[in-house]
């Protein structure tokens, strides 16, 4: 079976000079890939008329369907419409829906007159399918040409969203015979993705041709997802279970989850399964580490909180570090994350506990003990194991590397 095809061109010179970072396209594609439908390219172009007649030439040879966003609205720079009636053949006339609906809206919701230049989005080409727009001023517009789709929304992504979902998938789904398409993921750690493929290696190349697999690093994790394509959904869940379970075996020492997870999600899941609660005593992570816990719905059930610890004085009188061992051997230190760790399990009496002193950079360094230094301690009031590590890398990248290795350490 022939996959379904598209392209996206997001439109504004607002997103060429990364004023405005382009969200839209990748929810227009995470939306077309739960249908069925393979985005192949995207681009972005200025409020050009050049520009975005050369980006439909080019999108929509080898596409089925080409989804545009942006330029829509009623001032000067934006043009898409009066592109797009050229592009089509047609000429902008008033529709008289779009033109109730925006009248309805300066009435009734925005409760101020309306002028001539709002009514100006009440004209669309004369050879385009109206996508009534109710988030807003702009309509949705659906062309035909040569067998293909050309859909143009609204800059604005909430109303982008809103005819993504209630008018653009529907009929998308009508238009063409779509595909199934189903992922499986997982996630490891603690192996970098080239040694992944090479253990992979034997299983990823006997792969049949509509079953691929991606590598998605990230901190120290690897994720990996495979992506098939099938007519038959009971069949394609079948092949993918089987390559899957196969994949799982050959990653097994790594496995951190085989789902769609992050690492804090399968810690959390890991201690709910348990019934067990930690807690964490952060110093470099500054709560870094309380934050990534805490984004996860549900992390009341297992975490009890941090005690921040980044300054010495309060690793003393917070957590009972003894100030003679941080004179001796200074705040990162195997001795001090040990000390931290005891002292976060007593304080907030948790099962598990991570601690975590380390130095970030880009200043504090020293011969001994340079910039990316860090020591983690994990455990239980029983055991807790340590692990120094050895970063190379800014500020930012540091915190984040810690973070991740930290946690699965606990994880281990
Ligand atoms: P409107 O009729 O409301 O003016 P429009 O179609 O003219 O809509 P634009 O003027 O291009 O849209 O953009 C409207 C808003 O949407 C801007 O604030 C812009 O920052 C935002 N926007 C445009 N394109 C994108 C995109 N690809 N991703 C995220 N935001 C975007
Ligand atoms: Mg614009």
């Amino acid at each position: 079976m022939e996959r379904i095809i598209a392209s996206i061109i997001t439109i504004g010179d607002e997103l060429l000079i990364g004023q405005v970072i382009d969200t839209n396209s990748a929810f227009i594609s995470q939306e077309l890939n739960k249908i069925g439908v393979w985005v192949k390219r995207r681009v972005a172009v200025g409020d050009s008329k050049e520009e975005i007649v050369r980006a439909l030439d080019e999108e929509s040879r080898d596409t089925n369907i080409i989804i545009m966003t942006g330029g829509l609205g009623p001032t000067a720079d934006d043009i898409t419409k009066p592109v797009l009636a050229d592009y089509f053949g047609g000429k902008l006339v008033m529709n008289e829906e779009v033109r109730k609906h925006l009248v309805y809206l300066f009435e009734e919701v925005f409760r101020r007159p309306i002028i001539e230049r709002n009514l100006k989005q009440a004209e669309v080409p004369d050879v385009c399918t109206v996508l009534p727009n109710a988030r807003g001023t702009a309509p949705g517009m659906w062309f035909e040409k040569a067998g293909k789709v050309f859909v143009s929304l609204p800059g604005v992504p909430h109303e982008m969203k809103g005819l993504i979902t209630t008018e653009v998938l529907p009929r998308l789904q009508r238009r063409f015979e779509m595909p199934f398409i189903g992922h499986r993921t997982l996630l490891t750690a603690g192996v970098g993705e080239s040694f992944l493929a090479e253990a992979i290696q034997h299983w990823e190349e006997k792969l049949p041709a509509h079953l691929k697999l991606a590598y998605l690093p990230n901190y120290g994790m690897v994720r990996l997802r495979i992506t098939g394509w099938s007519t038959s959904k009971a069949q394609l869940e079948q092949e993918l279970d089987t390559e899957f379970a196969t994949l799982k075996k050959l990653v097994q020492e790594w496995l951190v989850i085989d789902e769609d997870a992050t690492l804090p999600m399968a810690l959390s899941k890991l201690l709910r399964s348990k019934n067990k609660t930690m807690s964490t005593a952060e110093s470099c992570t500054g709560g870094y580490l309380a934050h990534l816990i805490t984004a996860i719905p549900g992390a009341s059930n297992i975490y009890k909180g941090s005690i921040i610890s980044y300054d010495n004085e309060v690793k003393i009188s917070q957590l009972q570090v003894s100030p003679v061992i941080l004179q001796k051997v200074g705040a990162v230190s195997e001795e001090v994350v040990l000390e931290m760790a005891a002292g976060v399990l007593a304080k907030l009496n948790t099962d598990y506990a991570v601690a975590v002193s380390g130095i970030m950079g880009p200043d504090g360094g020293s011969p001994e003990k340079p910039v990316g230094t860090v020591w983690v301690a994990v455990g239980n009031k029983q055991k807790l194991v340590t692990q120094k590590f050895q970063f190379r890398f800014d500020r930012d990248r540091n915190i984040e590397m810690t973070a991740t290795q930290a946690l699965n350490l606990l994880r281990k």
